[in-house]
């Protein structure tokens, strides 16, 4: 009797990369989006984009790949990935289908590399290129851009998407050859991102906005490292979000053995890159550690507010929006009710910020001055 082998249809293909993507951050709440994905169970995630939640279909080109990174489910030589290729005008179709039945709107596309990047890149391209002119499809669009990608690609690839992601991986030389060793930081990563970043400068009609993402734990990283180059690229390059992903090992790899990283370190590294993206920090204004990490008990602001503020108090009648944004449980809104409120009447006793939406207004009570003296603290009973 002979067998039929029926070869899966566009649709299943893209299923069956759908916990592939799962480790894979893509959207503007990272952390959530692992839980959304694994609860939708399969390639649709639930993604909070920079114009709202959308469902995103989070794909690949293809699960295939020439290179060897040590974390990576996709390296070459491991036997435990299925390989699954589409071909561009393939998933471009049936992300048509899926957008029109009202399943997605928004896709994530990235791509092992085969043929080089270069090759690989040109098919993200044509996919994006053929939604954005055989389907007229004006939504949300996030793309990958692999290494070694030239510089007309990642200009046409920046004219055709909303966010473009150049992953380093590592924050130095070193890690990253230990994570990825076919992979150059400078030559191959860095400089993408600047050249995204001088494209955006030069040309206006881009929208496009730049990611990256950072691989945590596996190879010795410390939290300073992490933040520095990231401090750095939110200067240098404007870039919109970086990623952290805590490692997590993938059975069949070279770093199957290690233990994962705890998400209590990546939810750290994400509260402390916001404080230098938003909150106009310095790296050196976060509360390291010896070993150049983070406490992971205790958010960075705290940890911060305790080491400086015990002896040196906020006036809050007196400090600009900064300062007062330097406050564990302040945040934007809570400066500017403070300001707000301070300029009718005086801010005299705690209870007066619980009425101007601050919660838990007693915890700031070791770090701030009111009315120039320091505020009553609640005793606790025990
Ligand atoms: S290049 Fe990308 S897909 Fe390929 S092994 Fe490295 S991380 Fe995985």
């Amino acid at each position: 009797m002979t067998t039929i082998i029926r070869t899966p249809n566009t649709v299943e293909k893209i299923t069956q990369m759908g916990d592939l993507t799962l480790y894979e951050p893509a959207g503007d709440a990272p952390l959530q989006e692992r839980y959304h994905a694994r609860h939708l169970g399969d390639c649709i995630a639930n993604l909070q984009t920079p114009t709202g939640k959308k469902p995103v279909l989070k794909t690949m080109i293809t699960t295939a790949c020439e290179r060897n990174c040590y974390y990576c489910p996709f390296r070459a030589g491991h036997n435990k990935t299925k390989r699954v290729t589409v071909k561009p005008d393939e998933l471009a179709r049936a992300f048509d289908q899926m957008q029109q039945a009202k399943q997605v709107d928004g896709l994530f596309l990235s791509s092992g590399i085969i043929k080089g990047g270069v090759t690989t890149q040109d098919k993200i391209i044509d996919t994006a290129e053929i939604l954005r002119k055989r389907y007229a499809y004006r939504g949300y669009i996030h793309l990958k851009i692999m290494p070694g990608t030239d510089h007309d690609q990642l200009y046409r690839s920046m004219q055709l998407a909303d966010r473009i992601s150049i992953n380093l991986e590592a924050p130095t030389r070193e890690r990253l050859e230990a994570l990825a060793p076919k992979k150059d930081l400078s030559a191959e990563l860095l400089i993408q991102l600047q050249r995204a970043a001088e494209i955006k400068r030069r040309d206006p009609t881009i929208r496009a906005s730049l990611v990256t993402q950072f691989v945590v734990g596996a190879v010795g990283d410390t939290d300073l490292e992490l933040l520095s180059l990231s401090s750095q690229l939110y200067a240098q390059t404007g870039l919109a979000r970086v990623y952290y992903s805590a490692f997590h090992p993938i059975v069949g790899t070279p770093l199957e053995h290690l233990t994962p990283t705890s998400p209590q370190r990546e939810h750290r590294l994400y509260q402390s890159s916001f404080l230098l993206r938003d909150y106009a920090w310095e790296v050196e204004d976060l509360p390291f550690l010896q070993n150049g990490n983070l406490r992971t008990d205790i958010d960075p602001k705290r940890a911060w507010a305790d080491q400086v503020l015990r002896d040196q108090p906020i006036d809050l009648m007196r400090a600009d929006r900064l300062q007062l944004m330097r406050l564990p449980g302040i945040g934007r809104k809570g400066a500017d009710a403070i300001l707000k409120a301070r300029r009718e009447r005086a801010i005299r006793d705690l209870a007066q910020l619980a009425r101007l939406g601050i919660r838990t207004p007693q915890q700031l009570a070791p770090y701030v001055l009111l009315d120039g003296r320091r505020p009553l603290q609640q005793l606790t009973l025990f």
